[in-house]
């Protein structure tokens, strides 16, 4: 066997890195560009910044941008992975003036590191107790002054204080199909893939308004492309690639269908409880309800009612003729 050697790490260089690459968001990057021109004026920090939506749309890719525009250096953590305040507090000490710090799935951070970051937020403080029992004594240490960029897919999950302490947020939205095919455009070029105007519309049009699943389905397509030699591929040999990776007509996969036929067979089309759901089609309620459910809702497949969940017409008809063809 040859030597394999390692993929490039492709999404890393697909990244968009200026304000002018980052494609879609129209009225979030207006403004946004607006609050960073104007704290660069002022030679200020940033305020601080939340950003939500469904995975994939862009939240991190946003954040490098808005560190990048506004000359600094981005720190990058996850809310999970800050365990302990001196987690924390090792995290916000590193910090020059004006840097940004990224905090993904914010809305994960334990309660005892939400209080310490109100302060820090607020007036560039930091309070530690050190040491234990009757001896222990609080420490109050200045920091410089830094941004705080959240992302989180589930803004009800922050808590009051902490979702009102950032000056800016913004909600980033499902991007349409011009826009998923001029972001695919854009990186086919850096990946050496040349593909027409149409069969980057037939991937955009499958790939549920995010630009992750665009990009994935762009990468395997070229997998296809390259081991099958078609060179300049139709938009019937685009289909047909999608078919073989069973993403149908709606963008919908194999999970997708499962899910909506679970409902149909099992419930009767429902309503049915998350808990009931995740449970009968072995996945978390975390992912359906953060990375599966919010394009079948927003593509009127699925309903999600007091009651529970429950497929719409266009559901029933969409699953009769994917079956019964
Ligand atoms: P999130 O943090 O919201 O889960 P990411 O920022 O990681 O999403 O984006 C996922 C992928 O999609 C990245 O590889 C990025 O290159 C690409 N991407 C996201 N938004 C855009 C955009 N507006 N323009 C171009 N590419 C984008």
């Amino acid at each position: 066997m040859q030597n394999l050697v390692l993929p490039p790490d492709l999404d890393k260089s697909l990244r968009p890195k200026t304000f002018d690459q980052y494609i879609g968001q129209k009225k979030v990057l207006d403004r946004m560009k607006v609050y960073v021109q104007a704290a660069l004026n002022r030679l200020e920090s940033l305020d601080h910044v939340l950003l939500f939506g469904p995975p994939g749309l862009g939240k991190t890719t946003l954040a490098n941008v808005i560190s990048r525009e506004m000359n600094v250096t981005l720190h990058t953590t996850s809310g999970p992975v800050i365990e302990k305040p001196g987690d924390l507090a090792a995290l916000l000490t590193q910090l020059n003036d004006g840097d940004v710090l990224f905090i993904d799935e914010i809305h994960r951070l334990s309660p005892s590191i939400e209080e310490i970051l109100y302060p820090a937020m607020e007036d560039f403080q930091l309070d530690l107790m050190v040491g234990e029992g009757p001896g222990a004594r609080s420490m109050r240490l200045d920091l410089n002054k830094f941004c705080l960029i959240g992302a989180t897919t589930k803004p009800g999950m922050l808590t009051a204080p902490l979702r009102d302490r950032f000056g800016i947020q913004a909600r980033l939205e499902f991007y349409d199909y011009n826009e998923l095919a001029l972001i695919l455009e854009q990186s086919a070029k850096k990946l050496n893939l040349f593909l027409s105007q149409e069969a980057f519309l037939v991937i955009a049009q499958r790939a549920r308004g995010t630009p992750r699943i665009a990009l994935r389905l762009l990468k395997r397509i070229r997998d296809f492309i390259e081991v099958g030699g078609l060179i300049n591929p139709t938009s019937a040999q685009m289909s047909s690639c999608l078919q073989e990776l069973e993403i149908d007509d709606h963008g919908l996969d194999h999970f997708d269908r499962t899910l909506l036929k679970c409902i149909l067979e099992r419930y009767d089309g429902g309503p049915v409880g998350l808990d009931a759901l995740a449970t009968a089609v072995g996945e978390g309620r975390e992912t359906l309800e953060d990375v599966i459910e919010p394009y079948l809702v927003q593509e009127n497949f699925l309903q999600r009612t007091p009651r529970g969940r429950k497929l719409t017409p266009k559901a029933i008809e969409h699953l009769h003729s994917y079956y019964n063809q």
